[in-house]
């Protein structure tokens, strides 16, 4: 096709080959409706589309947020209320969500079946343009908000999905800090709005503005589509036109995003955030400091800015980190490059400052990147980061995330605000313009001209409210009060009618009809055959080897598993330290900026990590394992083996005043997380008192790992001689030749490269045997209560099904899909509010039921009850039960990447899963019948009547509780007890 000829609609306007990602990408524009669409060729199976709108919020109401969740609820052609879970249960998609950014809302598909592929299309297509929105207000009082009130006297409430999300959104001080950075630096731009809603504001969304909302945003004309991989271009794009484009008509007025002007000045602002009310607030103060400069638009600059934090920021070796680091006057710092907004925006966060420290820290930001300009970078470093950046984009595997979504999501920025959006792609020349900071003022000049002499810029200080939460909430209380004090009877009654029509509509179950339009593959459209992953198992004296032979492009992925079965549990604690402490100690032969920089430049990554693995056979013997990961090209693998040694087996402990920074640094991270995941903290929790994995889990990584962080740092100065012995001891003891499994993954060729250079990884590993420690486990009956400064509740129940007498099989992954995507998924989410709900089952015998930013405590805990009792009256049709097990087929052929398939045979032969093992559970999901189903009722309930839950929440809520809990833990617990 030549350019400007037209098919389907669509005039051609230009064809580019992008030899980086090896596709022709092929741009149109729909002439009548004005959408614009990419189309890149190429032969990844793997097959994305995407339609994209521009979306400028107006106000703090999240209603382009609200929006994306809303247009899923039912279309025209699927009117289905749910359909997009209807695509969860039962497609072969790879992957199928919604996200809302600051400027464009997006509907990315994937998927590896050409017949899925269309099918889900058509289902995003239909719900992005016909809506059922428009005839149809409940959507928009289940997934925004309403006003709760259940009976003429009980409390008024707001309630929705989204209202709840972004309560939780809003419970994470790191979460907070970054989206007022964003509306301070945007003032007079839509960017100075929250995109995804203000739970203070999400209220004053009206049903009007809403739709109006649609309209004006939701035009095809306003429309970004893209479409990749090995597809039938042709049928698509009739199809794009012939079923929606071509039933509108282009307005011909573009909508445009306001710019925002620069400051006459830098600003300085102080901001308030909620913290723990018996937190002590010195201490606890943030430092933020933002610069906005340039445009998406430019070709280079967002590249370069990413790459300018990486330098300064994010490697060992990066100057500012250490800066702020060794001066001590920050427990934690981290700095992001927001390089797909219209303006792009650097914001620089330090954590946990005292409030008489902040003017000295912004002081040594400040000289320290004056210094750096003028005296320039280490340039071993800039060529380190920019051979690491040249290592991800050549690689091109992301685990779990379709590259062609990767690669239409990147260039979602330019192509927005009216930028090249294949230059992104095109990654040779972008890394050519980069080279040049190798031997020019490149960087250096950035540094100058976006951190130094920028007046678009910020510095806010985040000053801790002890009880803010508390003070908000009884802002709301109070606010509804008054408002239903001021009600007239009959307003009362009307909204109660309101609540119980509500209620009515979501428990109306769609029909059969309904159901049936949403396209669906047929059972026979299903591989019987498990996928099997290869491994070649050779017996060496020193090491086992498992060689697995893939293609991957000449990049070698290697494993070695040392075995810690001679580990005490007391030790446990210790290991994950270790892991974090290496990559920022000195070695033997390194200092560790120098190391680092080594690896980036010759390696595509080392790590360390502590990992646990049960046996499939016997799920309570547990195998804890240091595990060391490294990946290069081929000619580099010597370097990457003599790396890998001296970063794992040689850091040295010598620099004590570094280990008790980096302690404190590894405490603030972990409480973030802590604060952030909220959904784990509760499972693992719940599962500890019964489950030895579980509560390994929780002191390596978990909420008791956190507090043994708090008690170990607050004993640093005294105690520091005890720390270094165990560092020590890990480094001696932990890396023995003792069951010691090596895995490489990679073509036939590389491989036999590989193998005679494994002497030099192994050099330094000891020859010592170490007997087994025999771990005894106490079960405990502990219901646990978790509070922390956040705005919503993390419910779990659950406990272990084998020891109620039953195996693990397939048709447990049918049944959880049928539990949480169909009944949690409605009580929880649709009439209780969460903003999502899960279970699982695993194959150690463990299981879980758990809520994901809830509103609700013991609701929630009452409605597990339940599931028993839906199970034994389950019933469906040969369809629906046809859907379940396609869904759960496709998360069992999940395409896997070279590393991917390598971890998975090691996993394999480590925890004894057979070949055998993954057909039977493949034979048992497609096997599975509703009667199956309901037969598992009786286990739900066994498990349930023993009454044994955990749940992470608000302070107020977990104590209004109180009785339900054996025990109640602040998750912030007084420091140096
Ligand atoms: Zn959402």
């Amino acid at each position: 096709m030549k350019k400007h000829e037209t098919k389907h609609g669509f005039e051609l306007i230009e064809s580019r080959e992008i030899k980086e990602i090896k596709t022709i990408a092929h741009r149109y524009k729909h002439l009548k409706s004005g959408a614009e669409l990419i189309h890149y060729a190429c032969e990844d199976n793997n097959k994305a589309f995407m339609v994209a709108f521009k979306t400028i919020p107006e106000d703090d109401t999240g209603c382009p947020h609200i929006l994306e969740h809303s247009v899923l609820n039912g279309s025209k052609n699927f009117p289905s209320k749910n359909t997009f879970m209807e695509l969860i249960k039962g497609s072969m998609n790879t992957f199928i969500n919604a996200m809302t950014s600051s400027d464009t809302t997006m509907y990315p598909i994937a998927s590896t079946n050409s017949k899925d592929f269309v099918n889900l299309m058509r289902v995003y297509m239909d719900a992005v343009f016909f809506p059922k929105i428009y005839t149809e207000p409940n959507i928009l009082n289940q997934e925004g908000w309403h006003y709760e009130l259940t009976s003429e006297d009980a409390e008024l409430n707001y309630r929705g999905v989204v209202y709840n999300e972004m309560k939780g959104a809003f419970s994470s001080p790191e979460s907070i800090i970054s989206r007022k950075c964003m509306h301070a630096q945007f003032p007079d731009s839509p960017y100075g709005f929250e995109s995804g809603g203000d739970p203070e504001a999400i209220p004053e969304l009206s049903y009007g503005k809403f739709l109006d909302f649609h309209t004006k945003y939701y035009h095809p004309s306003n429309s970004k589509i893209s479409l990749y991989g090995d597809l039938d271009a042709d049928e698509a794009m009739a199809l794009l036109d012939d079923e929606y484009l071509k039933h509108f008509s282009d307005p011909g007025q573009s909508i445009s995003f306001p710019l925002q002007k620069p400051f006459g000045k830098p600003k300085h602002l102080e901001i308030d955030y909620p913290i723990d009310e018996q937190k002590d607030a010195a201490g606890q103060y943030y430092l933020a400091l933002n610069w906005t400069y340039g445009s998406v638009t430019d070709t280079y600059l967002p590249l370069a800015l990413d790459l300018l934090v990486e330098i300064l920021m994010r490697t060992p070796a990066s100057p500012l980190k250490k800066a702020i680091r060794e001066s001590g006057l920050a427990q934690d710092s981290y700095a992001t490059a927001d390089n797909e907004i219209l303006q792009p925006t650097i914001s620089l966060v330090c954590k946990q400052v005292k409030q008489e420290d902040i003017e000295p820290l912004a002081k040594l930001i400040k000289s320290e990147l004056k210094h750096l300009a003028k005296e320039g970078l280490d340039k071993k470093l800039v060529e380190a980061v920019l051979n690491s950046r040249e290592f991800f984009l050549r690689e091109a595997q992301i685990q779990r995330f379709p590259k062609g979504l990767y690669y239409i999501m990147s260039t979602t920025g330019a192509w927005q605000h009216g930028g090249d959006p294949l230059a992104t792609l095109a990654f040779e020349p972008l890394l050519a313009e980069m080279r040049k900071g190798l031997t020019e003022p490149y960087f250096e000049k950035l540094i100058e001209d976006v951190l130094l002499n920028n007046k678009h810029a910020s510095q806010i200080l985040f000053k801790p409210v002890p009880g803010l939460i508390a003070v908000q909430d009884a802002k709301t209380t109070a606010k509804l009060k008054t408002m239903k004090a001021g009600m007239s009877k009959a307003e009362i009654s009307e909204l109660v009618k309101f609540n119980k029509d509500l209620t009515a509509w979501q428990e109306e179950i769609p029909t059969e009809e309904e159901l049936e339009k949403i396209p669906l593959l047929s059972l026979e459209d299903m591989n019987p055959n498990a996928s099997l992953y290869p491994v070649d198992v050779e017996k060496a004296v020193d090491y086992t080897l498992l060689k697995h032979e893939v293609v991957a492009n000449g990049i070698v992925y290697l494993k070695a598993y040392f075995d810690l079965a001679h580990a005490e549990e007391v030790d446990l604690p210790w290991l994950r330290i270790y892991t974090y402490l290496v990559g920022w100690m000195n070695s033997q032969n390194y200092g560790f900026g120098e190391r680092s920089n080594e690896i980036d430049t010759h390696t595509g990554g080392i790590s360390l990590m502590l990992d646990m693995f049960n046996s499939y056979q016997d799920p309570d013997y547990i195998m804890p394992k240091f595990v060391i990961k490294a990946k290069a090209v081929k000619d580099k693998v010597g370097k990457m083996m003599e790396l890998a040694a001296e970063f794992a087996m040689k850091p040295m402990f010598d620099d004590h005043e570094r280990i008790k920074t980096l302690i404190r640094e590894l405490k603030a991270k972990v409480e973030a997380s802590m604060m952030h995941g909220g959904f784990q903290v509760a499972v693992t929790r719940m599962l500890s008192p019964m489950s030895q994995l579980h509560h390994w889990k929780d002191i390596t990584g978990g909420l008791g790992f956190y507090h043994f962080l708090v008690d170990l740092a607050a004993k640093l100065d005294t105690g520091i001689d005890h720390v270094i012995e165990q560092l020590e001891a890990v480094k001696r003891t932990c890396f023995t030749k003792q069951n010691l499994i090596i895995s490489i993954t990679s073509d036939k060729e590389a491989i036999a490269v590989t193998l005679p250079q494994l002497g030099i990884l192994l050099q330094p590993v000891a020859n010592e045997v170490y007997e087994p420690v025999e771990n005894h486990y106490a079960l405990r009956n502990f219901n646990e209560g978790i509070y922390a400064p956040v705005q919503v509740q993390f419910c779990a129940k659950g406990g272990n099904f084998f020891r109620k007498g039953y195996s693990y099989s397939g048709k447990l992954l049918v049944l959880n899909s049928i539990i949480s995507n169909n009944y949690l998924y409605q009580e929880l989410r649709v009439k209780g509010g969460a903003y999502g709900a899960m279970s699982s089952f695993t194959p150690s015998g463990y299981q879980y039921f758990a809520s994901y930013r809830d509103p609700n405590l013991p609701e929630t805990l009452e409605t597990y009850n339940t599931v028993a009792d839906f199970l034994r009256s389950f019933s469906c049709s040969k369809r629906e039960m046809d859907k379940y097990i396609i869904g759960e087929i496709s998360n069992l052929d999940y395409p896997n990447t070279p590393e991917m398939l390598g971890t998975k045979a090691d996993e394999d032969y480590i925890t004894g899963f057979l070949a055998q093992d993954r057909q039977q559970i493949r034979d048992e999901v497609l096997s599975t019948k509703v009667e199956d189903i309901r037969a598992y009722a009786d286990m739900v309930e066994a498990i349930m009547s023993k009454n044994h839950f955990a749940v992470f929440g608000s302070e107020a809520k977990v104590k209004d509780n109180a009785t339900l809990f054996n025990g109640i833990t602040p998750l912030f617990k007084t420091e140096g007890v």
